[in-house]
């Protein structure tokens, strides 16, 4: 069996990511907590801070993460909430992939 290391010092700077998310999340909600809307045509919430994904892979304006709702990975893009009607918003909000605060 493999032993796996971490350095302490990866351990600080997740830490650390992980604090200024928080912070900037609880700051300014409204900003970083966003809509999303997976490949598969699935909306939900996520924390969409530029430079700050610990749980997706950036390409660009798109990310690769976990979609809370098919329940798999996928290509996720942003979404406009005044496309949105008020029960398509109203839904999307109800489903977050992940509290972190
Ligand atoms: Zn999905």
């Amino acid at each position: 069996m493999k032993a796996i290391i971490i350095s302490s010092t990866f351990l600080v700077i997740v830490a650390v990511v992980f604090v200024v998310v928080q912070t900037l999340v609880r700051r300014h909600p409204d900003r970083y907590d966003v809509v999303v809307e997976c490949a598969d045509g699935h909306r939900y919430s996520t924390y969409w801070i530029p430079a700050a994904s610990y749980k997706a892979i950036r390409l660009g304006t798109t990310r690769y993460q976990r979609c809370p709702v098919g329940r798999h990975w996928a290509r996720t893009h942003k979404v406009d909430p005044s496309s949105l009607t008020a029960a398509e918003l109203h839904a999307a909000r109800a489903i977050h992939d992940r509290r972190i605060a």
